[in-house]
């Protein structure tokens, strides 16, 4: 779960971390009051969960409560990456020097967390990695130990921070380390922490992604998510407590359990075809499950076609047939399918699909030919 730069930075805060004074504002109005409270200039910043929001023109530097305003309004107007804007941050402007990327993520290989560091920060630090790797810093932080005050330091040093800056840096870093552990974060960033004219850091932008697997521990993290701001399928798939992620392929699959699903998506790739999603519906799936699954499917417009792969162990193929056809009687659809059912009750619930003409395939290989077949229009 992604929160929003202005939860994240209020997070950083709490952890020492020094942010821009500002608040958050639903209309121009709001805006005009909180840049006229913080004086002087302000930057208007579009409260979207996708990167590029500078480029895609959603933040602005308002000289004035008038222009803040002005920029609000036009800002709260916007659409970003097809998400529309419903919150401005109103954050003292900053007056930058340099911009410095600071950020934590887990390093699975290692199994450590990471603290990676740039004196090329600002937008697009994957740019930076791709052109320029020697720019990037990485320091494998010990889980035990935590992070040290040298660690910090020597970080400074590499970044090429001035002697006076780095006992804030120091802080800022240990702080930021210390939020990404006690939320459970997959992700913890800064970019840009600046250099600011008044000889101080300041995190300009913040950004946190919280694993969803621990966040039963943080239930007041839980409570900060935006509903209105989640893609609809994903939204509905979390509901209805099936694993969906969507993916950029033609084939959509409904399959029970993960490495099944996993399984099915590569032979569909060995056959030359491209899955549109990974779906688990899980065990025992229901016929209010396949429903869902099916509606959250097709709620894709690149799907072309789609393939069942079903295991049946406590789930029974039969009750799965039944949820398919069930499925398709609310969900209508010309989008051809495929189902390959083994297991529990298989001879049963290939009798249901085929009295409704509904194409079966008994092994996995003949079912992922028949979707690639199905999804290129043969
Ligand atoms: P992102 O594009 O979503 O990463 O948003 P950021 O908050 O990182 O802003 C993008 C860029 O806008 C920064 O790298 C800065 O160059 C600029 N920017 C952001 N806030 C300020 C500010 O207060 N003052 C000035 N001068 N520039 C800012
Ligand atoms: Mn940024």
């Amino acid at each position: 779960m992604k929160l929003h730069e202005y939860q994240s930075k209020r997070i950083f805060a709490k952890y020492g971390v020094p942010i821009p004074n500002g608040d958050v504002a639903t209309t121009p109005a709001e805006a005009h009051e909180i840049a006229k409270r913080l004086g002087g200039p302000v930057v208007i910043k579009s409260q979207v969960l996708v990167g590029g929001r500078g480029k895609a023109g959603g933040i602005k530097v308002a000289k004035d409560a008038k222009q803040a305003e002005e920029l609000a309004r036009q800002i709260l107007g916007m659409t970003i990456k097809d998400i529309p804007v419903e919150k401005v941050l109103v954050d003292e402007a900053a007056d930058i020097k340099e911009e410095i990327y600071l950020g934590i993520v887990i390093d699975r290989a290692q199994r450590t967390p990471v603290i990676i560091a740039s004196a090329a920060g600002g937008v697009e630090i994957e740019e930076v990695a791709k052109t320029n790797p020697e720019a990037i810093i990485r320091l494998p932080v010990d889980l035990e130990r935590g992070l040290l005050d040298y660690q910090a330091r020597d970080l400074a040093f590499e970044l090429g921070l001035r002697r006076d800056f780095i006992g804030q840096f120091v802080q800022i870093v240990k702080g930021l380390y210390q939020a990404f552990v006690d939320t459970d974060a997959s992700l913890a960033e800064i970019n840009p922490l600046v250099v600011t004219g008044q000889e101080r850091l300041l995190g300009v932008d913040g950004k946190i992604v919280l694993d969803d697997n621990a966040l039963f521990r943080h239930p007041e993290l839980a409570e900060l998510r935006d509903i209105q701001e989640e893609a609809p399928a994903e939204r509905e798939a979390r509901r209805a407590g099936l694993s969906y992620v969507k993916l950029d392929g033609e084939i959509g699959c409904m399959v029970n359990g993960a490495g099944l699903a996993m399984a099915t998506m590569d032979i569909i790739k060995h056959y030359g075809g491209e899955p549109a999603n990974f779906l688990d519906v899980g065990g025992g799936a229901k016929a209010e499950k396949v429903t869902a699954a099916l509606r959250i499917i097709l709620s894709d417009p690149k799907v072309k076609a789609v393939l069942f792969n079903i295991f049946g162990g406590i789930t029974r193929c039969d009750e799965v047939a039944r949820g398919i056809l069930a499925a398709l009687e609310e969900v209508k659809t010309d989008v051809p399918m495929v189902a390959r059912l083994v297991g529990t009750n298989e001879e049963e619930g290939r009798r249901i699909l085929a009295e409704a003409n509904f194409p079966s395939a008994t092994s996995l290989g003949e079912a992922a030919q028949k979707a690639v077949a199905l999804a290129k229009g043969a």
